[in-house]
Order: C-alpha cells, then sequence, then structure tokens
C-alpha cells in the first residue's frame, strides 16, 4: 500500500451485476431468479457518481447472484471504465463466483487485471453437492482449472451448515489434503426460504467448531491456512478488526444492485426498504447515511455502543454483522450479531492461550517454577500463530 493509502479511509463498494444465479444451493439468500443484469450504461454512472465521492482508495467486489452472467463483453468494458474513470481512487477488484460461467473471455479479461477470485466448495463433492447443487462440485472444479491455467488465484469459502458441522473432520482434511486455504462462513437463516433455520448453524455450534478449527489450524499450520482463525488472532493481539464483521462497517462498505440503487452492504441488495439511494443522483456520503437506511445503520451502532460496553472485545468486534443482529427482526433493533456466543468464545480462547503461554515464558525467564497448567499438552500452542501473524 503507499503512503497516501495510508493516510486515507479506504472502502468498499460491491458491484452486484444481477441477483440471478444458476445453481440452487439449499440454504441460498442472495438469489433471485429472473434478476436483471445491470447495463454498462450503469457502470458508467458508478463512475460518474464515485468521481466526487470521496477521495480514499477503493476496492470494488463483483458479487451476486452470480457476478459471471453478466458475460465477458460486460468485463471488458466495466473493468477500464471502473479502473480509468476512476484512477484517482486507486481501484481494486475482487470477484466472488462459483466459477461455472467462467469462459476463457472471461479469464482473460480478469487476468489482465489480476482479479483475486473468491468461490465457495463446502467440502468432499458428494457432502458439498447435497448442500449446493447436484454437479456443482464438476462446475466449479472445471472453472478452478480454467482461472489456475490463466494464472488467477482463487481461494474458496467454506460454507458449514447445521448438517455438514457433523463432518468437520471431513471438510478440514478435504482442504487440507487439496493445499486450498480454508475461509468459512456459518449458514445464516435464510430470509427467502419457508423453512429459515433449516441449515442454518447455531452460534453454539459455531463456537465449537472455532474452537476445534483452532487447534487442528495449530496443529497443521504448515500445510494449511485457516482465514477467519488468523482474523480472530488478530483482533485479539492488535486490538484491531481486518474483517467487514469486526469494524463498524456502515460508513464504509455500500453496495450498488443491478438497477443503480445503492445499499449498505450486498447482503441487503433487493431489500426495498434498505435503499440508501441511486447512483444516478450521485449521492454524498453525508446523503447516504441521512438516508432512512442509512440511520437504521447508524442506529446499530449506537446500539453496540450501549449493549456491548461491558465487553472486553468491544474495540475490534463492534457487535458483528449489521446484517445478522437486524435483518431477521424487520429492521428493529433487538440485539447485536446472534453469533456474538461464537465470536466471545473464539476470542477468549485465543486470548487465554497467549496469557497463559506468555507468563510461563516469563516465569522461565525469572528462574521461577513453571505454573501448571491444566490444559497442558492438551491444547495446541498458539505462539506459532502470533509469530505467523507478526512476520506478515
Ligand atoms: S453488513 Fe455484515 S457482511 Fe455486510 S459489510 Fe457489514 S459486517 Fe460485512
Ligand atoms: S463479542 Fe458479543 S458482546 Fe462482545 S462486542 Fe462482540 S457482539 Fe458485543
Amino acid at each position: 500500500m503507499t503512503q497516501k493509502a495510508r493516510q486515507k479511509r479506504p472502502f468498499h463498494v460491491m458491484i452486484i451485476p444481477t441477483l440471478g444465479c444458476p445453481s440452487k444451493c439449499a440454504y441460498c439468500w442472495s438469489s433471485e431468479v429472473g434478476s436483471p443484469v445491470m447495463s454498462i450504461e450503469m457502470v458508467g454512472s458508478i463512475v460518474a457518481w464515485l468521481k466526487d465521492f470521496r477521495s480514499d482508495p477503493v476496492t470494488f467486489t463483483f458479487h451476486g447472484g452470480e457476478p459471471l452472467l453478466a458475460g465477458a463483453d460486460f468485463y471488458q468494458k466495466a473493468l477500464p471504465l471502473l479502473t480509468y474513470g476512476l484512477q484517482d481512487l486507486e481501484p481494486n477488484f475482487a470477484l466472488q463466483t462459483n466459477l461455472w460461467k467462467l469462459t476463457p473471455d472471461l479469464a482473460e479479461i480478469l487476468a489482465k487485471y489480476k482479479i483475486p477470485i473468491g468461490s465457495s466448495l463446502d467440502g468432499p463433492q458428494e457432502l458439498n453437492d447435497l448442500q449446493r447443487s447436484e454437479g456443482y462440485y464438476e462446475r466449479t472444479m472445471r472453472g478452478y482449472e480454467l482461472a489456475r491455467n490463466h494464472g488467477l488465484q482463487v481461494q474458496f469459502i467454506c460454507t458449514f451448515t447445521s448438517h455438514s458441522v457433523q463432518f468437520k473432520e471431513d471438510i478440514f482434511k478435504f482442504f487440507m489434503d487439496n493445499r486450498l486455504t480454508l475461509k468459512l462462513h456459518p449458514a445464516l437463516p435464510s430470509l427467502k426460504s419457508y423453512e429459515p433455520d433449516r441449515w442454518a448453524l447455531s452460534p453454539e455450534k459455531y463456537g465449537d467448531l472455532l474452537v476445534y478449527l483452532l487447534d487442528k489450524y495449530l496443529e497443521n499450520m504448515d500445510q494449511i491456512e485457516v482465514r477467519n482463525i488468523n482474523d480472530y488472532a488478530r483482533c485479539v493481539l492488535t486490538g484491531r478488526g481486518t474483517v467487514c464483521t469486526f469494524v463498524d462497517c456502515m460508513e464504509n462498505t455500500f453496495a450498488v444492485g443491478p438497477d443503480g440503487s445503492i445499499y449498505p452492504c450486498y447482503r441487503y441488495v433487493g431489500m426495498l426498504e434498505y435503499v440508501m439511494g441511486h447512483v444516478r443522483d450521485r449521492p454524498s456520503q453525508e446523503d447516504l447515511i441521512q438516508s432512512a437506511a442509512g440511520v437504521r445503520m447508524q442506529r446499530f451502532k449506537e446500539h453496540v455502543d450501549q449493549e456491548c460496553k461491558g465487553c472486553k472485545h468491544i474495540r475490534y468486534c463492534r457487535g458483528g454483522c449489521p446484517y445478522n443482529a437486524i435483518a431477521r427482526s424487520d429492521g428493529e433493533i433487538e440485539g447485536v450479531d446472534p453469533h456474538c456466543l461464537a465470536y466471545r468464545r473464539i476470542f477468549e480462547e485465543i486470548a487465554d492461550r497467549f496469557d497463559q503461554e506468555m507468563m510461563g515464558s516469563l516465569d522461565m525467564d525469572m528462574g521461577l517454577p513453571v505454573r501448571p497448567k491444566a490444559e497442558k499438552g492438551i491444547r495446541p500452542a498458539i505462539m506459532p500463530l502470533v509469530r505467523k501473524l507478526a512476520s506478515n
């Protein structure tokens, strides 16, 4: 990052070219049949809007639905428009896709702009296809091969559901054996389903899973990277959040839907009560904050200041994800992110191990007898992870 970027407040604009998706994942809450595809004129309007919006560095993430449904022609025009139209904002790009629609033309243009790809796999083929849809695994792997042949970087997100968490050992082994970085999401209750909780991972189970993954990661650090554990450890060790869930995302994250409506995040796209404005009106940051949806997001921040004020993790956790907290209650702020329980569990686990190991080495330095540790020999040491993060 340049000196200029360091002094500024980078922001994130998610572009949702369509909410359509060719897959039918069982727990999906973010796709919509018959969704329109963003026009290239709309990308021009995004450029016009952002020219005077802020002078901070921007990252654009193409998200969906399935963003590659927009086709090669869209990206061949959109990427230069955004890059050269907004040169002062030093744009970076990312893409979240299931890779089914990747073609050589698309791979070429994505490689030209060095766009890192996030994709999704829930583990071994049978388990993945049960949750995501028949034939998903093969289609995604075909796209993965094509992406790699074009030198594209691909990382997979693994969604753990109430079903797949029973097979956590197999999933971890799958990612490790295939030399894939593991990033995980807990399945959320789907607001678009008749059975919203069917696949959702409960906060208790999510907490157990995170501690399991912490142990497995520490035991196998030379063979796998578990991104979420890195993120949680950075929060505890530096006192700062580095992913959107663990910062106040509301001032620095926006999403633009296929029709040019602006939302607080891709998770709200298509929910009319969360529209903050429209790119054709070129709203200022102040305009967006003062919109009804913007005010609701700010109220969440104030709510966190109250509800979490006794929590020692508030500085970086900030009440977790506002979408998780408010979307299910029709915009009413009734609490913080329900995964609070899981966050606290993993934050405490990391902090506790770190403190114990630090005290142990201090005692040794001072020639004091080493304190008995109930867990000694059971929990893998956390210091190798601390050293790894410090050296990155
Ligand atoms: S609403 Fe949640 S997912 Fe969206 S930017 Fe904020 S923390 Fe991230
Ligand atoms: S861990 Fe829970 S109580 Fe603590 S800041 Fe996060 S959401 Fe709030």
